[in-house]
């Protein structure tokens, strides 16, 4: 290998302070099995998280091998430390700006005053779940309010249920339709939502019971269980378990700012690379209905092509 090869090389695997071979942004589930998987593949990687996963509220997370009724920041904190045990550094930190400088590097500049180097950057940060403003609703969002039944169905199953409707209609009418796969009696308080014809046929075919009522306010029923009241113009119902459709933010200023190209509200990528050279996204932030298992998934494959294509460009001449 010459001289250059050799600097070029040095340059890629981050020889300089604060200079790494692949920046991962957002050190949840889908940035954490990247970053392990990079890290046992030998890069120099380093992971910045700001420590809110989207499902942190929660104490129990369900449908993920092997772990079904971990709490989520633990299965986190287990990853993290197994990142660190190869070699990774994380910094609990929050990326504000993001910039290609001087054609081939990532510079991500944090909140605290880090400037981070990096040809490759990984971007995993996750979507802000914005919820029909109700009061109440905030507090009980990931303990007693929820909105996969894929996640907390199952926990819902012969209880009955109340969905608060406000946001994203076609995501809460389908929602409200498929809890019935676990409870026969499941009311939708739309909140002042306006089904279509077609919508409203399936959730009476369905078996969804409508209460057209503006929702004033909810409230824990109880101390030793999941129940929930909602409290309406009409009076108060009492929920076994509680469901509600937030509208899905992703959280990808960081992307757009970079310049990345946006189809229908959403950064698009192919096999994780965005239309960014060096920049790739994966996990929520670029497809919103990816669970735990699907973020971990799809975050190991991405950095797998990451690594790849840093080997192919390290022996490209
Ligand atoms: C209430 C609730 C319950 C859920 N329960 C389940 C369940 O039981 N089973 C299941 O499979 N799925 C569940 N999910 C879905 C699960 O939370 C997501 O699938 C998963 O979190 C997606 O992983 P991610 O890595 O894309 O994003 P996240 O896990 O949200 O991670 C994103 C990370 O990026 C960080 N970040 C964001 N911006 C920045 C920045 N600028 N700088 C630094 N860091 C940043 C955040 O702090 C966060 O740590 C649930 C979701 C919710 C809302």
């Amino acid at each position: 290998m010459d001289e250059s090869s050799r600097e070029r090389l040095a340059r890629m695997r981050g020889d300089e302070e604060g200079s790494f071979e692949v920046l991962v942004i957002g050190g949840g589930f889908a940035g954490t099995a990247a970053a392990i998987n990079l890290a046992r593949a030998r890069r120099k990687v380093c992971i910045i998280d700001d420590g809110k996963p989207r499902n942190r509220s929660s104490e129990h997370m369900h449908g993920v091998l092997g772990s079904d009724g971990v709490r989520p920041t633990t299965l986190l904190e287990r990853g993290h430390t197994e990142f660190a045990a190869y070699g990774g550094v994380i910094f609990q930190d929050r990326v504000e700006s993001l910039a290609r400088v001087g054609g081939d590097n990532w510079v991500a500049e944090t909140e605290s005053g880090r400037s981070l180097t990096a040809s490759q950057t990984l971007v995993a940060t996750g979507i802000t779940d914005s919820l029909p403003e109700v009061p109440g609703l905030r507090d009980m969002w990931g303990s007693r309010v929820f909105h996969c039944p894929y996640c907390h169905g199952y926990e819902a199953t012969g209880k009955s249920v109340g969905v608060i409707g406000g946001k994203n209609p076609a995501f809460t009418f389908k929602m409200a339709s498929l809890l019935t796969k676990w409870s026969e009696s499941v009311t939708l308080h739309l909140n002042g939502l306006d089904p279509t014809k077609e919508q409203l046929q399936k959730l009476e075919a369905t078996g969804v019971v409508l209460d057209r009522d503006g929702v004033v306010r909810v409230s824990p029923a109880a101390e030793n269980d999941t129940s929930v009241e909602v409290m309406t113009a009409s009076g108060t119902i009492r929920y076994d378990a509680c469901f509600t459709g937030p509208d899905f933010i992703p959280n990808d200023q960081l992307l757009r700012k970079a310049g990345c190209t946006v189809v229908d509200g959403w950064v698009s990528v192919e096999g994780g690379k965005t239309s960014q050279p060096g920049l790739w996204a994966v996990g929520n932030v670029v497809s919103s209905p990816d669970q735990v298992s699907q973020a971990i998934g799809t975050g190991a494959g991405v950095a797998i092509a990451i690594d790849q294509f840093l080997f192919d460009e390290e022996f490209s001449g």
